[in-house]
């Protein structure tokens, strides 16, 4: 099976013509100086046949259009429900429609996350699971959860979705999403510079150094054993292994995939979360095991056949 797979980020989108666990071409579209998913559209489709073109493969030969999106989807109606600011007109796009008259194909729309889980589960580090946990860690914290096999949609399909907005600290810093303390207000890529600012001894650390705090400068800056670094790193740390266990506590998964370019420093990250987990999850029936993500940038691509034959989708029977 062949479809037309489009992960769209905040910055950038990439378009992908994928068969089955392959991506045959694929083509990616900057997108800092685009607003609005109105103003994104038309790139995409200009995308989608030239990457049809590359592969030497007709439109009537995708099955549908897949688009991973940056922001809370229903797939039952090929909606966006609810996203940041720069997509805010996403809500009030009919999509399916877009795509039946610019490309004549089927239109499904998912979140990022819940792709991604699909992906690594169809071909990454999650093959074979059936109750899977996964946390990206970016610019915030995405989730999703896989619970007996199936994708956790729930009545306002928020369902472990929104892994990132688990508070893990009720006396923390005020979230973007209005909560206190939440993980990815605690430890996420866009708080981190805020964190590190007021961190004690943060002006004479190599990090006050660095244009902008992110997670690569801080996890090098601690390897090289700066003082300020390695206590943020400790702490962030600290937050995602709680946040760990509370995912665990609340999903009962085996494996926890964790994502995102900050897995650069799996080796670091996985065994901490692994060794906490170990000591503080209560899991009666044995041990979750804690994995880093195998496919980066490709996971979400690769959810696409996976959504389209789970009958999970819209217009598919479930
Ligand atoms: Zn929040």
């Amino acid at each position: 099976m062949k479809a037309i797979a489009v992960d769209l980020g905040g910055t950038h989108a990439t378009v992908a013509l994928v068969e089955d666990r392959t991506i045959l071409a694929s083509e990616v579209i900057g997108l800092e100086r685009v607003n609005g998913l109105g103003a994104v559209l038309p790139l995409l489709a200009e995308a989608t046949y030239r990457v049809l073109s590359e592969a030497a493969v007709e439109r009537s030969q995708a099955s549908a259009f897949v688009l991973c999106f940056c922001g809370l989807s229903d797939p039952a109606t090929g909606r966006a429900v609810s996203t940041n600011q720069k997509y805010d007109d996403a809500t009030r796009i009919d999509l399916p429609a877009w795509c039946q008259r610019e490309m004549g194909l089927p239109f499904m729309i998912e979140n990022d996350a819940r792709m991604a889980l699909l992906g690594e589960c169809y071909a990454g580090a999650a093959q074979g699971e059936t109750d899977v946990v996964m946390v990206t860690l970016g610019t915030g914290i995405g989730g999703a959860v896989l619970m007996n096999g199936k994708i956790l949609r729930s009545k306002h399909i928020l369902g472990g979705n929104l892994c990132g907005h688990i508070p893990v600290d009720f006396n923390g810093r005020r979230c973007t999403c209005g909560a206190i303390g939440c993980a990815e207000a605690e430890a996420g890529g866009w708080s981190l510079p805020l964190v590190a600012k007021g961190w004690p001894g943060f002006a004479k650390s190599a990090l006050s150094r660095e244009p902008a705090v992110s997670f690569r400068s801080l996890f090098e800056h601690a390897t090289q054993g700066d003082g300020v670094a390695c206590a943020i790193q400790e702490r962030c740390l600290r937050v995602w292994a709680a946040l760990t266990t509370g995912l665990i506590h609340s999903f009962d998964p085996d494996v926890v995939v964790f994502g995102g370019g900050v897995l650069a420093s799996a080796e670091v990250i996985v065994p901490y979360i692994q060794k906490y987990v170990m000591e503080y999850a209560w899991t009666p029936w044995g041990k979750v095991r804690i994995k880093p993500a195998q496919l980066g940038g490709h996971a979400a691509l690769l959810g696409a056949i996976p959504l389209l034959t789970s009958g999970q989708a819209s217009g598919l029977s479930d």
